[in-house]
């Protein structure tokens, strides 16, 4: 098994979890934020189901899906398909998981403002991932994460 290169990640979510007053995408840690439009945001999830996994957001804090409006609709759209193309340019992504998860019972983390998953995979990702226990083990940083996603992103412009 690969060794960890990282993995405190955990530790800071038993620290903070309880802690989190403030809305991740009305207020996003700087260091996490790799994009952002006029009606939608993209932020690392500091959580993540794999290296990679992004969040696209409306700007809106907005607990109702079908409240969304078109030009955020759109934009997040546009964000999430910015997405899967940098993350098979940054880190050879082999497929995607894309999906919005509504209301606790789906396994939303976050309820009051509506959010959309873009996690990448790799063919057989459990040896780029391993789990350790219910450790997950990242292969880097976040906020090297977001850098670089951040740095395509600004490419774009
Ligand atoms: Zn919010």
């Amino acid at each position: 098994m690969p060794k960890p290169l990282w993995a405190p990640w955990r530790l800071e979510y038993v620290q903070h979890a309880d802690e989190l007053d403030r809305c991740i995408f009305c207020d996003p840690e700087p260091g996490l934020l790799v994009d952002q439009g006029e009606h939608a945001i993209v932020v690392l999830n500091k959580f993540p189901y794999s290296s990679g996994h992004l969040l696209v957001a409306p700007r809106r804090h907005l607990s109702d899906f079908s409240e969304l409006a078109e030009d955020e609709v759109l934009e997040i759209h546009r964000f999430a398909a910015l997405a899967v193309d940098d993350l098979r340019a940054e880190y050879g992504a082999q497929g995607f998981n894309i999906g919005w998860n509504l209301g606790h019972a789906a396994g939303a983390g976050i309820e009051d403002h509506v959010h959309l998953h873009v996690v990448p995979r790799w063919n057989g990702d459990t040896s780029f991932m391993p789990v350790l226990g219910d450790v997950k083990v990242l292969p880097e940083h976040l906020l090297e994460t977001a850098r670089r996603l951040r740095a395509r992103a600004a490419g774009r412009r």
